[in-house]
């Protein structure tokens, strides 16, 4: 584990990125219990952080914050709160080299791609800044005696519980349509990576977001997510996270018929057809395992090639990963559990018969074996019924399947219990399209299409349901009231 509970080792202040209490009503909320978790660094196991280890007193002071803000916040008007959007967005701008050098810290990310990460935050409170002013109802037309119009009005306290691969980024996702809707939140953040939502927080408030619209508990799912999820004050879930957790925040939801969106883990497939462009292809594969190690929920992780293509595609992607440096071009597992995980996958696929083309065995030397790095690792000769092949590792694994035709390839794809995203290279982009409408997935890029803020995002199947980012994710946190009036005679 890279978190242990109230660890005695560092003095108040004395790690790198300090300590961080909760952040309710406005301000730095010491807990309750007065424990604090340390946060390690997975690239080299060096204490960072110590961080607020929350429990259900501290949750309820957060809900009721929110709670005493809601009214207030909801009544104002969509330029009021497009104009604190537009604000949120300035501060994180303003603040990139802070936000990326503690994710560095606390995730291990690569300085290029935590600082994109964090711009890329901004741009969702930029985007529904936006929005939230075309954001409006409608009348229903009933006849000349009835006037009968609809409001999409916000739930009220939005809990957010966000994983730790994305950080602030992904709480960003949700955090911006909640608050354009007109909702107040309590968010949790993965206990692995805490702090830049809790400096995120600290500046909000600095830039005028009233006291109380956002909140932030920090803690274990069991000690802060779970009583979290079970507050009777709480009206609208946003999940991001593991198929099992999201499964059992559904089952908590349930009882209270409050609403949950729920946004989970991904197998995805890359189909690459041989007369494609297979360098493109080749770099969309390498890229795959290199971002994030392949701890991102889209990643494209299972590769099915056009058997005549496999062979020179496998080559690409394997120039294009040699020689890759552990802390200079791909990120460490983010806790030893997770890294234990992944190690166990590559013994699995060696067991059933895979081949590493390239990695497949853990680092023993060096600064990779100094923090919990994986090598990028590319499977061919692999089956459909392997375990590599069939569950999500959540790190730098790339599993080879070869198909022969088209039905093979779109069958190939949707051989999964999961249904997050797709890529499709072929060199006839019409026909990238016709295998796009037959995946079963929430996102599909065909040679190599670009996602942004204003493209949804969500799974079909077990990747879960609800869609965020778009125009249409703020109705995500609205319920519609309708009024009708009959008008006198
Ligand atoms: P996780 O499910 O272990 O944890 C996610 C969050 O849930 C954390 O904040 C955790 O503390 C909290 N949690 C754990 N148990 C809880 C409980 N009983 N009640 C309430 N909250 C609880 O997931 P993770 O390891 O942080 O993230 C990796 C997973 O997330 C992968 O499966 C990945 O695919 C998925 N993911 C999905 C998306 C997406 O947009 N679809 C994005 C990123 C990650």
């Amino acid at each position: 584990m890279n978190t242990t509970a109230s660890a005695p080792a560092a003095k108040a202040g004395e790690t790198e990125l300090g300590r961080f209490g909760h952040w309710i009503g406005g301000r730095e909320v010491a807990p309750h219990s007065g424990a604090y978790f340390t946060s390690t660094s997975p690239a080299d196991r060096r204490v960072v952080a110590e961080i607020a280890d929350g429990d259900s007193e501290d949750v309820a002071a957060a809900v009721a914050a929110a709670e005493a803000a809601r009214r207030d916040w909801a009544r104002s008007t969509t330029a009021e709160r497009a104009a604190h959007l537009k604000a949120l967005d300035a501060i994180v701008r303003e603040h990139v080299d802070e936000f990326a050098a503690i994710e560095q810290a606390e995730c291990g990310k690569l300085p290029f791609h935590s600082r994109m990460e964090t711009l890329a935050t901004a741009e969702y409170f930029d985007y529904y800044g936006g929005v939230v002013r075309t954001f409006h109802g409608g009348t229903i037309d009933q006849g000349p005696d009835q006037h009968t119009y609809t409001r999409h009005e916000p739930y009220g306290v939005v809990v957010i519980i966000t994983p730790w691969n994305g950080a602030l980024n992904q709480g960003a996702r949700a955090i911006a349509p909640a608050l354009a809707a007109g909702n107040t939140i309590v968010l949790k953040p993965s206990e692995f990576t805490s702090a830049s939502t809790l400096l995120f927080a600290r500046l909000a408030t600095e830039a005028g977001l009233p006291d109380g619209v956002f909140n932030v508990v920090t803690g274990t799912g069991v000690g802060v997510g779970a009583p979290l999820v079970s507050h009777p004050a709480v009206r609208k879930i946003s999940f991001t996270g593991s198929v099992t957790t999201g499964a059992a925040i559904s089952k908590l939801a349930a009882e209270r018929a409050v609403p949950v969106t729920l946004e989970l883990g991904g197998k995805s497939p890359l189909v690459v057809f041989s007369d494609s462009d297979l360098d493109g292809a080749a770099r969309a594969a390498a890229a795959t395992v290199l971002i994030n190690s392949g701890q991102v929920c889209s990643a494209t992780t299972r590769l099915l090639v056009e058997r005549d293509a496999q062979e020179d595609l496998l080559r690409r992607i394997a120039d294009l990963l040699a020689d890759k440096q552990p802390g200079r071009d791909f990120g460490p597992i983010i806790t030893e559990p997770q890294y234990e995980k992944v190690l166990g996958f590559l013994e699995s696929a060696e067991k059933e018969g895979a081949v590493a083309v390239t990695g497949g065995k853990p680092f023993t030397e060096g600064p990779g074996a100094a923090g919990y790095y994986i090598p990028p690792t590319v499977y061919s000769d692999c089956t459909p019924d392997m375990r590599v092949v069939r569950e999500e590792v959540f790190g730098p694994v790339l599993v080879t399947l070869p198909f022969d035709t088209v039905e093979e390839a779109v069958e190939l794809a949707n051989d999964t219990p999961y249904g997050l995203s797709a890529a499709v290279w072929a060199g006839d982009g019409a026909l990238g399209l016709a295998v796009a409408e037959r995946i079963d997935a929430g996102q599909i890029s065909v040679n190599g299409g670009l996602v942004s803020q204003e493209t949804p995002f969500g799974g079909y199947k077990m990747s879960g349901y609800g869609r965020e980012k778009g125009a249409d994710a703020i109705y995500e946190h609205t319920q519609v009231k309708t009024v009708s009036l009959r008008l006198p005679n």
